[in-house]
Order: C-alpha cells, then structure tokens, then sequence
C-alpha cells in the first residue's frame, strides 16, 4: 500500500512517515506546549502519534491531541476525580497499570512537565514503580505568551533577568514561601504562574515592598491560541482592568519594563483571522493542511465532519473495469478520495499501477492532480477552472470516439457523463460511498446554536446538505440570518447554499481550499471595516 492509500484508510493517518517505533520506554512525560498546535514539539509529535493512551491535562489544548491515532484512549484527568489533591495518586495508579500492560502511555501536560506541572512526582512514581520512562521538554507558558503578545523576557536595556514564580500563593499569608521583598527587588521581568485570581494581593504586595506601582504590566489569556487576550497596564492599575475586561484562568501576569515593548512588537493579535472562529466540514485527515493555514492567520478552527467516506455498496462494475483498463483511453479522476480508492481497489484484486499502461490521465483540479502525482504519475489534462463543466470542456477536445472511465463516488453531478457521452464511449464507475455523518460532535453543534462561531467554509454542496441535516431547527435559522457567515469554494456549492435558504457570503475565485481562504481573508477584512 502506498503512503496516501494508507493515510487515507486508516487511523495510522498522523504516523510521520518512516516513524521508529517507541519500544522503550512506555511512558512519555510529554509537554504539550501552551496550546498552539505549531509549538509542540518533533518529539511530543511522534510519542503522540504511537499513542495507545493519552492523559490529558485539563490545559492541554483540545487541538494537541488530534496528533494522536483516532484509535487511542483519550483520558482528561479531570474526569478522574473530583478533588484536586486526590488526583495525583489515581494519574500515577493509571500510568503505572497502563504502563504495566504494556501500552504506550502518553502523559500529556500543559507547557513543560517540569514547570509548575507536578511532572516530578509522576517521575518519581514512575520510578519507583520501576517503570522506564521519558521527558519531552515544551514550549512552557511564559515564552509561549512572551513570543505572542510581543514581550521580549529580556532585552539588554530593560531587563537582564527572568523568574518564573508561581501566583497561587497567598503573599498576605506569613506560611508564603516566597520572599516578596526580594521580588520586588529583583533585577528583571517576573512572569507570574496561576496569578490570575491573586493578581490584587500580588500588585500590592510587590508595590508594598518597593517595586514602583507603574511598572509596565500585562496579563495574557490562552497566549499563542486564537483565544489569546491581553490586557496591558501599569501594574498598580491592572488587577482593576483586568476584572473589568472579564479575562479568566488560563492567564499568566508578566511584570516589567519590556511590557512597554509590546505596543511595538506585538504582532500575532494583528493577525488577518485572529480571534476569528471557523468551521470546517471536511474530514479531519483531509483538513490537516487547510486548518493549519488557518491557524497561521491567527484563527481557531472548529472541525465538523459531515460526510464519511466508505467502500461502494457493490464493487462489480468497478472490478470489472479495473481488470480491463487495457480497454480504455482516458481514465478521468474528479476526487482525491477516487485518486486513492481506486489505486486501493487496484491492489486489491492483485494489480498495480503497471495495468494503466498507455492511458491518458485526466483530474479535475490541481488536488488531484497532486494526489495522482504522489503515485509518480503525470495527468495529461487539468482544466483551468475546477469544476466538471470545465473539465468536460477540455476532454471534449481529445476523446472523441475514444473509451473514457470515469472513477468517481456513487453519488455526484452528472455533468461530465452527459457532456462526455455524446462524442464518446464512457463507462463510470464508483470506487468510494460518500455518506452523511449521522452523528456530530455536541460540543460543536452547540457553539453553533450559541452563534460563536465566525466563518464557516463549504468546500462542496453534499457538504452543506450533509451539515443542514444534523442542525436543529434554531440553528438552521440563525444560518439563514447571516451567523456564522459563509465561504464557498465555488458557484455549484453557492447554489446548494442558497437552495437550502443560507448565502454564500464570499465565494473562492480559484476553487481549491487555497482559493476559500483568499475569500476568507477578504471577507473577514470586509467585515472588520
Ligand atoms: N506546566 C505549565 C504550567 C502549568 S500551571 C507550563 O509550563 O506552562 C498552569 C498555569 O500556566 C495557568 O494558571 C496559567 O498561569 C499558565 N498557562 C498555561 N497555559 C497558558 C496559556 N496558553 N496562556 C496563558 N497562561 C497559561
């Protein structure tokens, strides 16, 4: 089986190619970085992709956790007991069984283990469980907000230190093992773990032992996501800001001159999409690269898929062309799914790719045509624009007389066939069912009907048909009142759109995902001014 045949058949579909196998050791104190899929590690990557089961901090981002096989246990230790402190010894009881079982355990925390994440008595149980283990650094909290909201942590003219320091304690309290005195003395930026519901006695502690109550300061909410909130003032005026803005956990307090920095360096909340949400539809294996680009422009992405993609009812009529390609002229690709079902199927019944011989290829747009590529072929035709009328169009040209496959879903538009059938002898056949999900992710349908979601992008009108179906009759109707607003990925899915009562809000020029987030980014400067 070819690399893209086998990402899209199974759950291995995130295994990075060529992956060594992770024998030993069997637990992976993983940091997860502070929620920005981008940050987590090469390492973090691969123990999570040879996953069996992943323990979950409540702070890890729900985004981390799609490098995981869909196969393995997800398991978010808040779900393991009710009350903080009788926590930790239910993780190390369930790391330790796990391990023991001899799974692959993926213990994923939030940052880096070893910073306020309680990583070391995990260690230690480990270790004295007698079970091998390994520590995967992460992008901790502090640099993930310091990069993002544009603060450099040093900087050769305001500051030439850093101290990390946790803001749980209560500095009122004289059991406090901070030294507040020596804090406020100190020599450079204080980053302030967990401080958000401290931040009114931690201010006026630091101001009462002598830090000047103007320092520049500022607290970041989900630094690095596209939640990412900040809110900067001086810090004798922040807790105050800070409770009227409404910011909640997670959020971390940086304190010092380099604050004052951000009013130049920031750059990640000027981003085209930041802080906008967007739903997507497809499949998350076939989104993979369409969610990160959206992420680069600083959204959050939702992923809903609507529509599943199984083997045919019945494989007859395409065994039987496939054990007779010699027959044909033409073999005409209008999907990625088709690219890679039909060079499945091929295998299947104990042929390759050598029973193509002569044929000439054509794909209906440059996704295609790359997978047809990834099995070192070249396509003889790509239409100029995306769409079977177009297709139809420049295979006119060529096939007359000729005997033309079609290789396709079973269900679909007709145009190419009808087009084709009047000069030509053509044959179709279904290599792949396209069916609608029948169940969706609650959590997402819920953020539907709350309308928080900004965008949603429709890359075809099976797609919006699949996702009206699962709607409820409330959400149907903010739809048609404009929320979220719409991308299209060409004028056959705007038509679907509008058959169903919704507006295409902007549609692709180039119908490819790379065209729908053009339209994207124009719409939501559309919607910004
Ligand atoms: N091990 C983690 C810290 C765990 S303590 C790390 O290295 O980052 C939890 C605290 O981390 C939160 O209360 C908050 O202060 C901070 N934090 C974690 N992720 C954050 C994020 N994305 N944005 C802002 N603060 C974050």
């Amino acid at each position: 089986m070819t690399q893209n045949a086998e990402a899209l058949s199974s759950s291995e579909s995130n295994r990075p190619d060529g992956c060594i196998p992770l024998t030993e050791p069997q637990v992976f104190l993983v940091g997860a970085g502070p929620g920005n899929a981008g940050l987590l590690t090469l390492r973090a990557v691969e123990c999570l992709a040879q996953a069996d089961l992943v323990l979950y901090d409540r702070l890890v981002h729900p985004r981390c956790l799609d490098y995981a096989p869909t196969a393995a246990a997800r398991i978010c230790v808040r779900e393991l007991a009710e009350s903080h402190v009788d926590r930790v010894p239910q993780i190390n009881d369930l790391l330790v069984d796990a391990a023991r079982q001899g799974k692959r355990v993926v213990r994923l925390k939030g940052g880096d283990p070893f910073l306020f994440g309680r990583g070391g008595e995990e260690a230690e149980a480990l270790r004295g469980a007698g079970i091998a283990y390994e520590i995967v650094p992460g992008v901790t909290a502090a640099l993930g907000a310091a990069a993002f909201a544009g603060i450099p942590l040093t900087h050769r003219q305001h500051a030439s230190a850093v101290a990390f320091v946790t803001g749980h304690e209560d500095p009122t309290k004289p059991e406090s093992q901070l030294d507040w005195e020596a804090l406020a003395r100190f020599p450079g930026t204080l980053v302030f773990y967990m401080g958000l519901s401290r931040l009114e006695q931690i201010a006026e502690a630091l101001i009462a032992h002598g830090k000047p109550h103007d320092t520049p300061a500022a607290v970041i909410h989900w630094a690095t996501t596209a939640e990412q909130r900040t809110v900067a003032e001086p810090l004798h005026a922040l807790p105050t800001a800070v409770r009227r803005s409404g910011l909640h956990s997670p959020a971390i307090v940086v304190i010092g001159p380099v604050v004052g920095l951000r009013d130049q360096l920031a750059w990640f909340e000027q981003k085209p999409l930041f802080g906008k949400r967007i739903l997507v539809t497809r499949p998350k294996h076939q989104t993979a690269d369409l969610i990160r680009r959206l992420e680069l422009l600083g959204a959050g992405v939702i992923s809903l898929p609507v529509l599943e993609i199984q083997d045919p009812p019945s494989w007859e009529s395409a065994d039987r062309a496939l054990g007779n390609l010699a027959l044909y002229h033409w073999l005409v690709f209008t999907s990625v799914n088709g690219v890679h079902a039909f060079v499945r199927r091929l295998r299947h019944i104990g042929r390759d790719l050598r029973a193509l011989g002569a044929l000439r290829l054509a794909a209906i747009g440059p996704a295609t045509a790359e997978a047809i590529r990834g099995y070192h072929l070249e396509p003889d035709v790509t239409p100029a624009a995306f769409r079977s009328e177009a297709l139809a169009a420049a295979l006119k040209q060529r096939v007359a007389g000729q005997r033309v496959l079609l290789v396709r879903a079973d269900r679909g538009r007709e145009v190419l066939r009808n087009e084709l059938s009047t000069i030509a002898h053509v044959d179709q056949i279904a290599v792949y069912s396209q069916i609608d999900a029948v169940q969706a992710d609650p959590t997402v349908l819920d953020s539907l009907r709350r309308e928080e979601i900004d965008y949603l992008v429709l890359t075809s009108g099976n797609s919006a048909r699949s996702l009206h179906r699962l709607l409820d009759e409330p959400t149907r109707h903010s739809f048609r009142t404009g929320k979220p607003r719409i991308v299209s990925i060409s004028p056959v899915t705007s038509a679907v759109i509008r058959e169903l009562g919704w507006s295409a809000d902007a549609e692709a020029q180039e119908y490819t995902v790379q065209g729908c987030i053009q339209a994207l980014e124009a719409l939501a400067a559309k919607d910004k001014s």
